[in-house]
């Protein structure tokens, strides 16, 4: 389950530019969970994000 925080996510992109297996994107501008199957567990996403926007469950 990865879950983003609209209130706090100011659409920096870190997390789109490093997540290792392309599981967010952007769609317009905000960043989308758009392949979460392929979510490597790897916590980079949770870890760059200067908003503390983003979970992933087992992170
Ligand atoms: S935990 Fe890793 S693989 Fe999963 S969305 Fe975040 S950066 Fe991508
Ligand atoms: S790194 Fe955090 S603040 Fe930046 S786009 Fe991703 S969720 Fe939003």
């Amino acid at each position: 389950m990865i879950l983003i925080d609209y209130e706090r996510c100011d659409s920096c992109g870190e997390c789109v530019r490093g997540c290792p297996a392309k599981v967010l994107e952007f769609l317009e501008s905000s960043v989308v969970v758009a392949n979460p199957q392929d979510c490597l567990v790897c916590c980079y996403c949770v870890e760059v994000c200067p908003k503390e926007a983003i979970k992933v469950e087992g992170c």
